[in-house]
Formats: C-alpha cells, structure tokens, sequence
C-alpha cells in the first residue's frame, strides 16, 4: 500500500534550525545616529575620503584605513570617531521593532548576541537603557573584528552551537553580511530604505540569505522559515 507521506521529502518540509541570533549594534538595534560620511570625511580629509570611497563602493573601513596611520595620526582620528560616536549615544534611540523581536527569541529561550565595532562603553549604555542583555556582546575590543568571522564564531563556541544554527543581522553588507557568511551561518541584511537595490551592491562576494526592511519583518520570517529551539 503506497502512502502520500514519502512524496513529501523531509528535505523541502523541514525547517532550518536556528539557536542564537547575533544582531550588529549601530543601524540595527539602534537607528543610525551616526553620520558616518561625515565622519570619514572628518578622519580622511576630503580628498582622501573622495580617493578611498570610489575605491571602495560597498562602503568605507574607517578602522581598517587607520591601522597602518602613524600614532599619532592614528590617536587623532581615534579621537574624531570617539567624538561621533559620543554624539550617537547622547542621541541613542532603539530600533523600532527590537524590543518586540527580542522578547520573542526571549519567548522561545533563543540566544542573543551582539557583534559591534563600537566600543564596549556603547554596548553598555545600549544594554542598559534597552533594559535587555546580549551575551556575549562583543565590541571594537575583540579583535579582530567584522567583516572577520572570528568574533561570531566566538560567540557560536561560547554558546556551544554550530554556526549554521545561528543568524547574523545587521545593516551593513560589507562587515554583518560578510561576517556571518564567512562564519558559516545565515545572513540578514537589514536595509530600511532599498538601498541596496542599487546595482553598485549586486556583485559582492557576500550576499545575505534573507533581506529585510524592518525587525517586525525579521520577526515574522523568523517564525515562519525557522524551527526555533533552544
Ligand atoms: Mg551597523
């Protein structure tokens, strides 16, 4: 006697299996209050920043450029970036839709991290006025940082979960994405505005699993697409 059950392959019906998200901090959780170009234009200089940035279409590495800087060149521009990012905090503001997506993983004991090149002090204040932790959070400290996968996949032995049992979210193609499909694990890009729709963004090497427009979004693809276990 035949069955219907064996046309339906456990292959297409099954769920992928996620235990942890690790979310980027600045632009994900948080809505962008930094002025990023403004900032690069700051620590560069306007010739260097025009020079560096049509080298580079998918975006800046502003941590990256000054590695090589004499001391104290380099002291100089840590000061600048220290500067804007005092004002993003002063303006700190969570993202719509954060507080709802992590009482949801909260829910079903999912685990959460951040992965940010921000300082610890940010990720601190971050966690203290969202009155919700992410463990581990990792910071500019732990080097090296995104777009290398060594911070997640720090995060995924920490949490004794493989990486393609984990999602990295985050706004920025080059370090969120890159980072967590370098690591092995799924990638979200978060982009609010479309913008990379735009064809300059089509041809990286890394490109996201799912792409969404807000935290709600993820929230609903999440439930839907994931078998979400503990
Ligand atoms: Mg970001």
């Amino acid at each position: 006697m035949t069955t219907s059950v064996s046309a339906v392959s456990p292959a297409v019906t099954a769920k992928a299996r996620l235990r942890g998200v690790v979310f980027d901090m600045d632009g994900t959780l948080t809505v962008p209050v930094i002025d990023f170009p403004a900032m690069y234009r700051e620590v560069l200089g306007e010739e260097e920043y025009v020079r560096i940035k049509s080298q580079s279409p998918s975006g800046i590495d502003i941590l990256h450029h000054i590695e090589t800087w004499s001391p104290d060149k380099q002291k100089r521009a840590y000061e600048i970036i220290a500067d804007f990012e005092k004002q993003g905090l002063d303006r700190l503001q969570i993202m719509p839709g954060a507080s709802e997506l992590c009482e949801f993983l909260e829910s079903k004991n999912i685990r959460r991290g951040i992965i940010t090149r921000n300082v610890k002090e940010a990720v601190d204040l971050f966690q203290k006025r969202f009155g919700m932790t992410f463990s581990p959070a990792l910071s500019r400290e732990f080097r090296p940082y995104k777009p290398h996968p060594a911070p997640l996949l720090h995060v995924c032995s920490n949490w004794e979960v493989q990486p393609n049992e984990v999602m990295m979210v985050g706004d920025s193609l080059k370090d969120d994405v890159a980072c967590g499909k370098r690591a092995g694990a799924f990638a979200c890009l978060l982009d609010e505005t479309g913008r990379y729709n735009s064809p300059q963004y089509q041809n990286v090497e890394f490109k996201p699993d799912y792409k969404v427009s807000s935290l709600f979004e993820l929230l609903s693809l999440l439930e839907k697409n994931f078998n979400l276990i503990a």
